[in-house]
């Protein structure tokens, strides 16, 4: 049983490996940016964020952008992008 198990773990660890090998080598996300132009990847885990409509057409005018069920889905940076033009409404 001892030595069984151990040819299991064996097994497992050289799964484990080629399967970190593949995650480190491609970091990508699932859902991609909704900006046109923008190639980044707009996933919760990787800092995306989601804007209205309204937010998208503001900062990108209404073909810069693509809608998913209401929302623009869109990544970190273009999110700062955003931040940055809105702040003087923020600020005054
Ligand atoms: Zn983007």
């Amino acid at each position: 049983m001892g030595f069984k198990a151990k040819a299991r773990k064996q097994q497992k660890d050289n799964g484990e490996d080629t399967k970190k090998d593949t995650k480190k080598s491609a970091k990508t996300g699932e859902l991609p940016c909704g900006i046109k132009g923008c190639d980044n990847f707009a996933d919760k885990s990787m800092g995306g964020r989601s804007l209205s409509v309204d937010d998208a057409i503001d900062m990108w005018g209404t073909s810069g952008y693509e809608e998913r069920k209401g929302r623009v889905r869109i990544c970190k940076s273009c999110y700062r992008k955003y931040k940055k033009e809105n702040k003087k409404d923020d600020m005054y």
